[in-house]
């Protein structure tokens, strides 16, 4: 049974104050945040503002937006602090992008293909999904934990990119022996002994991809796959009706020999996107990942002082209100410790990254106008600070998108009503922190739109 976090006895219970700005961290890394004015302009069609001139500013309601789209954080080694240039993608900039892939009515539907089947001869393949060094407390979990499950994922996306229709890949998607003619017969005997350096991939019925395979720089798992390959895989499988594929891999990843392992990567054009649960595992948060202060708790602002090190005062450092930030913080704190329901952590972890990858499939870049589920990540610590949702220069985009298919709806009536389709998946999942403050933030945020009209 999922056991109460008792507020009093929690090392942190984020009373301070939140972070709703970058931290000073940011300007020693070269960071420079969109400034607000151009924060609206790029959420704007023409990329300008000037159809808010002669409107008056109510300070209230920009205080709630200030307080449901704050900065993104930027702590040491977060990928902003490490690549403070990367250029932000405005709602104009994805408008003419000529990569960017239309919805149509015959080209919409969102496939997701499930983990690929591991035939006997390469069971060896499973232990490759499970962490290798566990503490003996840890093992226990990590062999009776399942990992993400493609109907939580499906469930998941089918409210994230409401109304679109979400579909398990109805193909083939299996791992299978790779037989490499140039090995002579003496090497393939050797081959059940060894871990194969390579092993095929089926997605669909045509033909098999070989996957390179190589052993964890880090250790953390005993061997991993390339993902490149996997998307290539994935890319020979692309149905008619779909508008994209993400493939879901319980195995760790790399991308090229600089890099330790990769979570997920998308190739936006092509439509096609690969999602490793593996290194989400919760048993790996040691040392890594604070779980006290996950999204939203991670806009605490002692935990920031705390990352940006002594001495340094946080920008806007704000006290609780009736917002959808503070209403998150405060569900996130009172829902069940994240111990009670290792799976849903897990999950929670998975969910987003996917939501993530599959913005890459509509042309979405990486966001550093807001914390935004669109911002790109360098590590776990930094994963689970980021939010769920859309910042509202990304939900531009998506409404954008989307919006073709729903002629005569308004644009914010369709965000109501993804708001709404989001809140109530939330509502299966409240056991889970992210979840239960991702509903509280949607409640808040419901709320000042409708009292904006
Ligand atoms: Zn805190
Ligand atoms: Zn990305
Ligand atoms: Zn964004």
């Amino acid at each position: 049974m999922p056991t109460k976090r008792k507020t009093p006895c929690a090392a942190c219970a984020h009373t301070e104050g939140l972070q709703i700005d970058v931290s000073d961290h940011a300007a020693e890394a070269g960071f420079t945040r969109p400034n607000p004015t151009a924060r609206k302009a790029a959420a704007t069609p023409s990329g300008r503002i000037g159809q808010f001139r002669g409107t008056t500013v109510d300070a209230d309601q920009e205080a709630i937006f200030a307080h449901t789209f704050p900065g993104p954080l930027i702590l040491p080694d977060d990928a902003l602090f490490i690549d403070p240039k990367d250029p932000p993608q405005s709602l104009r900039s994805w408008t003419v992008e000529k990569m960017r892939n239309p919805f149509t009515e015959q080209r919409k539907t969102l496939y997701v293909a499930p983990v690929p089947t591991i035939p006997t001869n390469l069971s060896c393949m499973r232990s490759w999904a499970r962490p290798v060094q566990a503490s003996p407390k840890a093992l226990t979990t990590a062999q009776s934990l399942r990992p993400p499950q493609i109907e939580d994922v499906t469930s998941y996306l089918e409210a994230f990119y409401h109304p679109l229709p979400v579909k398990t890949y109805p193909g083939t998607v299996a791992f299978t022996e790779w037989e490499d003619e140039s090995k002579s017969s003496k090497k393939k005997k050797t081959a059940s002994s060894t871990p194969p350096d390579t092993v095929g991939l089926q997605v669909g019925e045509e033909g098999i991809t070989g996957i390179r395979t190589r052993y964890c720089p880090d250790g953390t798992f005993a061997r991993q796959l390339n993902l490149s390959d996997i998307l290539d895989a994935a890319l020979e499988a692309l149905l008619e009706d779909a508008y994209s594929l993400v493939m879901l891999i319980d195995q760790d990843l790399y991308e090229d020999e600089e890099d330790d392992f990769c979570c997920g990567r998308a190739f936006g054009s092509s439509r096609i996107a690969v999602v490793s649960s593996a290194r989400y595992h919760p048993d790996l948060d040691v040392g890594v990942v604070d779980r006290e202060h996950m999204w939203p708790a991670s806009h605490c602002v002692k935990y920031v002082r705390e990352m940006v090190g002594e001495g340094r005062v946080p920008k806007q450092a704000v006290k609780y209100g009736d917002t959808p930030l503070a209403a998150a913080v405060k569900a996130a704190v009172e829902a069940p410790a994240p111990e009670g329901d290792l799976y849903g952590l897990w999950f929670s972890r998975v969910a987003r990254t996917v939501a993530h990858e599959l913005g890459h499939c509509l042309c979405l870049g990486h966001c550093s106008y807001y914390a935004c589920v669109m911002q790109g990540t360098a590590g776990m610590g930094e994963d689970v600070r980021q939010p769920p949702y859309l910042c509202p220069v990304c939900l531009a985009k998506v409404t954008k998108g989307l919006t073709v298919l729903t002629p005569g709806l308004e644009e914010k009536e369709f965000q109501v009503q993804r708001y709404r389709a989001l809140q109530k998946f939330c509502e299966g999942w409240m056991g889970v922190g992210m979840f239960a403050g991702y509903h509280a933030w949607l409640e808040k945020r419901i709320q000042s739109m409708d009292n904006a009209t």
